[in-house]
């Protein structure tokens, strides 16, 4: 049996590495501007729990690895998406 190797991403907030599958992608597209979870561009990864996401400076910090400003709408967004998820493999960390 081939198993597939996890593509492992750290979290931005909490520095852990986690699976790129447990993970929102926050991306910078070259193009389409900030994009979750597709786009190609500078990319960075936020884990599902609350703890990250619901961070105050975790606006601060995704606009310092993505070297980009953050519209305040960005944050809402962000905020629905992630918290539309119900697989956190990390809940209650
Ligand atoms: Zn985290």
């Amino acid at each position: 049996m081939i198993q597939k190797t996890p593509v492992m991403r750290i979290c931005i907030s909490c520095r852990k590495t986690f699976d790129r599958k447990y993970l929102l992608k926050i991306t910078k597209d070259h193009k389409q501007g900030i994009m979750l979870q597709k786009g190609m561009g500078r990319s960075a990864y936020i884990c599902k729990s609350k703890k990250c996401y619901s961070d105050s400076k975790i606006k601060k910090k995704l606009q310092k690895a993505l070297k980009t400003f953050l519209e305040p709408e960005f944050i809402d967004i962000f905020e629905e998406e992630i918290t539309s998820y119900d697989d956190y493999p990390n809940k209650g960390i």
